[in-house]
């Protein structure tokens, strides 16, 4: 049975004091069920007292990106090393809006989920099609490559650590949500593509999120779904009581 993850994606939003404030409003009430995984991925300036106030909890916390090097001469870059040392336990990776604004390519994906293996670090690994892919039939070939670009060079150990986020980017931050039978297709399909490169212990295990305008109203529709095993939400997740709403639901 899978573990379902619910990742709050805060983006570039919150100040300190108000990410702490979030934080105590939510630590006590996260469930302490083994089932679902609760994770708050956070902007950088923040995580050092966040992962300090989540101790012992069972809410983890995410960084939105990083770089795949070490250390070295990458300006306003921050390394995976840097991440582990503060605590940190899973990042994301390829997110469409770093696609889209930061350049990260399927090349660049692969590197960091490299990366985030070698450190000890989860990867959250985003991949997902434009309405123009979508309405061109090529989001299961678009959504393959991804997967299999993000994945080459791993162990199949490792791929079952993966969370793979399939995100339609069409339906982040705009209020439309993939219908289930869509989102999970892709989802199942992202599985097959999993399997076709390990084995079916492996894409059994392999963790497989949904994200696009999920909130606490369509959640539980798309977590009833096959292969849908979480969430990765962004706008719903900033609100502490919503938040907590999905997490619940993942219970
Ligand atoms: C996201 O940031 O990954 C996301 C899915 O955002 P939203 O839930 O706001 O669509």
């Amino acid at each position: 049975m899978r573990k379902r993850v619910i990742a709050g994606n805060w983006k570039m939003n919150k100040t300190l004091t108000e990410a702490t404030q979030f934080l105590d409003e939510v630590v006590k009430s996260i469930p302490a069920d083994e089932k679902v995984e609760a994770i708050v991925c956070a902007p950088f300036p923040h995580l050092a007292t966040l992962v300090e106030k989540t101790k012992g909890t069972n809410l983890k916390i995410s960084a939105q990106n990083m770089h795949f090097e070490d250390n070295g001469a990458f300006t306003g870059e921050v390394s995976p090393v840097m991440l582990k040392d503060l605590g940190v336990s899973h990042v994301v990776i390829g997110h469409s809006e770093r696609r889209e604004y930061f350049a990260e390519t399927d090349e660049t994906v692969n590197k960091k989920t490299h990366a985030a293996f070698n450190h000890g670090l989860t990867p959250i690994v985003c991949v997902g099609e434009t309405l123009e892919q979508r309405e061109a039939n090529e989001t299961m070939s678009l959504v393959e490559t991804q997967v299999k670009k993000a994945l080459e060079g791993l162990t199949n150990d490792q791929v079952a650590q993966t969370i793979i986020a399939y995100e339609p980017v069409w339906a982040i931050g705009t209020g439309k949500t993939a219908s289930n039978e869509d989102a999970n297709e892709v989802c199942a399909h992202i599985r097959n593509v999993v399997k076709s490169l390990t084995d079916e212990a492996t894409a059994e295990a392999v963790v497989i999120q949904y994200g696009g305008s999920v909130k606490p109203s369509n959640v539980d529709e798309l977590l009833a779904q096959s292969d849908i095993d979480g969430a990765l939400v962004g706008g719903a997740s900033l609100e502490a009581d919503s938040f907590l709403q999905l997490v619940e639901a993942g219970t």
